[in-house]
């Protein structure tokens, strides 16, 4: 029995919805499908505006294009994230200025921002990992004390919160992933949530190639010309279709999911106490969504062993990030600020287990492959303890 990391849900609508867009010979984007989606996403996330993308990669572009970040402007931002939060800002000749982590969440140290700002700063860019919010509060009073833009890369935080208010609703800009790994998804796909109203003109503008073909269609201005530059962001209404079946189930998929997690959490609170994993902390003012279980493991060593016993038994236990700092491109066009001490010694530790809605019953045979696996852990409380603040 192969156990895989992840494995797409469907809801059973996807095709449905598909054929409907296809019977209505709607095809390009912005048609009914996205506009369900936009209004859900909306509605869910309390943003001003929401506007599909192709991805949150896409999202992250429009959104440093918004903000008007171009050459020598710095961007604050863990390293310990995918490479799309760097990329985008790098591509309008920006710099990303990676800070350290908390141990805790493993998301950006709110205490290391400020020590990080220089007058070329424009941007604070935060990533919910693990769909566990960043400390949203401080980080917001930071930024408006430095005039700065906060965006928010929520790829993996749809339906979680931070303080009872949804992720994604606090930087003047957020993004969302709807890529077939994340918990929400069509394939490929993303979204862009503006709570600034300022943004929303432009950002439709952006988002069809620079013209005001929204303002046209709402019949708000009498001629449909290219205003501004931009690209093509919006996806067809193939993926929005699909996109619909997943969102109308985001409860059910959500509710199953931490299911799954707490499961997990609950069975391995033993090896805790064992010093031998640390499991992930989720502070008390957030609500997760159930998108990752990780292990952090005492060192890089019995990471490697750990994923390898895992894999002998067909079970696919994956590590992550490799930081950002340390890749070619990050050191290229990117630089630290203040240590890297959690980034450095988290990344090489954490490890990630399966966790999809039908995991179902083969859940067990994970727990029962990780207790196995941990029996040749050294339990090493400097190592797992120590890291936590
Ligand atoms: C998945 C992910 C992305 C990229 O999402 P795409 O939709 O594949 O572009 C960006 N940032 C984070 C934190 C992610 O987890």
């Amino acid at each position: 029995m192969n156990i895989p990391f992840n494995k797409p849900h469907m809801t059973g609508k996807e095709l449905w919805y598909i054929a409907q867009a296809h019977q209505e010979g709607q095809l390009a984007g912005d048609g009914p499908f996205t506009k369900k989606c936009h209004v859900w996403l909306e509605m869910r996330t309390s943003a001003n505006k929401a506007l599909l993308t192709h991805s949150c990669t896409a999202a992250l572009e429009m959104a440093a294009m918004l903000a008007d970040i171009g050459p020598g402007d710095e961007v604050i931002m863990p390293s310990f994230t995918f490479v799309s939060t760097a990329n985008a800002f790098v591509l309008r000749g920006a710099i990303p200025v990676f800070i350290d982590i908390r141990p805790d969440t493993l998301n950006i140290d709110e205490a290391r921002i400020e020590a990080a700002i220089t007058p070329r700063t424009k941007a604070i860019v935060v990533v919910h990992y693990a769909g566990v919010g960043c400390e949203m509060g401080t980080i917001m009073e930071i930024a408006d004390r430095h005039k700065l833009f906060v965006i928010e890369d929520a790829a993996q935080g749809l339906m979680a919160r931070y303080k009872g208010r949804a992720l994604g609703s606090f930087g003047q800009m957020s993004t969302l992933s709807f890529h077939e790994t994340k918990n929400i998804i069509s394939g490929e796909g993303g979204a862009l949530l503006i709570n600034d109203l300022e943004f929303v003109q432009r950002a439709e503008i952006i988002r069809e190639k620079g013209t005001n073909r929204s303002q046209f269609f709402r019949g708000q201005v009498d001629k449909y010309t290219w205003v501004e530059v931009g690209s093509s962001y919006l996806p067809g209404e193939i993926i929005a279709a699909f996109l619909w079946a997943q969102l109308e189930d985001a409860t059910p998929i959500t509710t199953q999911r931490l299911l799954l997690w707490e499961r997990y959490h609950e069975a391995f609170a033993e090896l805790e106490a064992q010093d031998k994993v640390r499991r992930p902390i989720v502070p008390q003012d957030c609500e997760h969504n159930a998108h990752m279980y990780y292990l952090l493991l005492p060192s890089l060593d019995a990471r490697t062993k750990f994923i390898a016993a895992l894999r002998e038994k067909d079970i696919q236990a994956v590590f992550h990030y490799v930081p950002l700092h340390r890749a070619p491109a990050g050191q290229k066009y990117g630089r630290t600020a203040g240590t890297m001490l959690y980034t450095d010694a988290l990344s090489d530790r954490l490890v990630r287990l399966p966790l999809w809605p039908d995991l179902g019953k083969q859940q067990y045979a994970v727990v029962e492959a990780v207790f196995e696996a941990a029996r040749s852990i050294e339990s090493t409380r400097a190592e797992i303890s120590s890291k936590v603040k």
